[in-house]
């Protein structure tokens, strides 16, 4: 039976050490984490966005990011001194932006997070996985300028991806959506995209991980991977505090620290990580719970009725790795949800939170073999890592296995990131 070491127990590690055993392999999971989900899959918006997984770099992107850069209040904020960090990735991201690029991206990362929740269902249907997913939709507002004309396009994209999109007026928003009352003169159209879900990603990794416990899967908690071991040209374990553990295949999980594991051996992945905040409000605190997620496009955040908690998720800061949560991006988030429910009263716990996007430069996830035989990386999901975990388990499980040798498809490291 070939062992299998995956490293890292975030969304991304714990769905892919699942999909292993359940293809009969060996497994050993190493997180320098006490639990599964404590990174960045931990407080996320709680998404599962497959019918308008979309990648970042849009045309309209680098206006913003110039018209904001250095702005402390804006949604996306590049600090200036981030800048000589984020060198060729940064190009990349650019020239990744124009039109006929990003709606090739948008289409292969609709079609994936579609197929994702479908391997979500299938996983959820052998009910081995204690899951909170719920089902009912995501309600994108569209608002300000232009609102109606700017939903009618965005509409026929998401539907030429093949997402069934239904447009609502502002009554019809708000007879769907009543926490939406206040600012119904605002909503230009509200797009339900009724086949999305939601759920907590961090609850979802533990049961994940409980899961693969359950099939036989090894987890070592506390346990940090210092590097790589080579033989003859060939993975052949890793390395940790106490010495080796052998391996017949690696695969790399690791989130946005993943490019540093795997650089020593040539294995270069154009990856950066994005910083992004949220919060997590009790609802007996704020009174109310919208039924549903919703994006809001005009102060650029999602919210998602999470148990009986609220979260509020948004904002863009590339700031390298520097993961301080920082008091002026916490009351962005707090102004805009103020601003999509003016009835809300905002408690004094908050939960604020912050994570690093692992974000490669064209918005793709990276599911790949590298150069390096038996060494696999399932990596750079981006905002999306939660609407994806499932689909690129299965995928990165089907080039451990042998099925696919994973160099065709649209996630492989050889693919042009330009
Ligand atoms: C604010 C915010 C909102 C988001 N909202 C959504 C959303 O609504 N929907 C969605 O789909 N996605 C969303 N995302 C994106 C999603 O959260 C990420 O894509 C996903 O969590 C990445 O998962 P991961 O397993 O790759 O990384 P992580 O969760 O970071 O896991 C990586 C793991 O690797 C471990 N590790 C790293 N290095 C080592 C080492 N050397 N040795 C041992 N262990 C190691 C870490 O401890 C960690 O546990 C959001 C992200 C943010 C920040």
């Amino acid at each position: 039976m070939k062992h299998v070491i995956v490293i890292g127990a975030g969304i991304i590690g714990t769905t892919t050490a699942l999909a292993l055993a359940g293809a009969g392999c060996r497994v050993t999971v190493i997180d320098s984490q006490l639990e599964a989900g404590q990174e960045t899959s931990f407080a996320n918006g709680g998404l599962l966005a497959a019918n308008s997984a979309l990648p970042w770099s849009s045309p309209g992107t680098p206006t913003q990011l110039f018209k904001w850069l250095g702005r402390e209040d804006a949604p996306l904020l590049l600090r200036p001194r981030a800048i000589p960090g984020l060198g060729m990735w940064g190009v990349r991201f650019l020239a990744n932006c124009r039109a006929d690029k990003y709606y090739r991206s948008a289409a292969t990362l609709t079609a994936f997070g579609q197929q994702s929740l479908a391997s979500m269902e299938r996983l959820l249907g052998r009910n081995t996985v204690a899951s909170g997913i719920q089902r009912g939709g995501l309600l994108e507002l569209i608002r300000g300028k232009d609102a109606q004309r700017r939903a009618e396009t965005f509409a026929q994209m998401l539907e030429r991806m093949g997402a069934k999109v239904k447009r609502l007026d502002a009554a019809q928003s708000v007879a769907l959506e009543p926490t939406l009352a206040p600012i119904a003169d605002t909503i230009g159209t509200a797009l339900l995209l009724e086949s999305d879900a939601w759920g907590d990603a961090h609850a979802f990794s533990v049961a994940t991980a409980a899961a693969a416990q359950r099939e036989g899967v090894s987890f070592r908690w506390g346990c940090k991977v210092s590097g790589l071991e080579m033989a003859n040209g060939a993975i052949r374990g890793v390395r940790l505090h106490d010495g080796t553990l052998a391996a017949d295949c690696v695969v790399v999980c690791a989130g946005a620290m993943s490019p540093s594991l795997v650089a020593p051996f040539g294995v270069r992945l154009p990856m950066a990580p994005v910083k992004g905040y949220s919060l997590t409000i009790a609802a007996d605190d704020i009174g109310f719970l919208p039924q549903r997620p919703i994006v809001d496009d005009y102060e650029h955040i999602g919210v998602a009725p999470l148990g009986d908690k609220l979260r509020v998720a948004g904002t863009v800061e590339f700031d390298g790795f520097d993961k301080t949560l920082r008091a002026g991006r916490v009351d962005n988030l707090k102004r805009a949800l103020n601003r999509l429910f003016p009835q809300i009263r905002l408690p004094a716990e908050l939960n604020p939170w912050c994570g690093l996007r692992p974000m490669a430069a064209d918005g793709l996830p990276i599911i790949s073999p590298t150069a390096v035989p038996r060494l696999f990386v399932n990596t750079a999901h981006g905002a999306l890592g939660w609407t994806l975990a499932c689909g690129s388990a299965d995928l990165v499980t089907s080039m451990v296995t042998g099925q696919s040798d994973g160099r065709d498809t649209p996630f492989s490291l050889t693919r042009s990131f330009w």
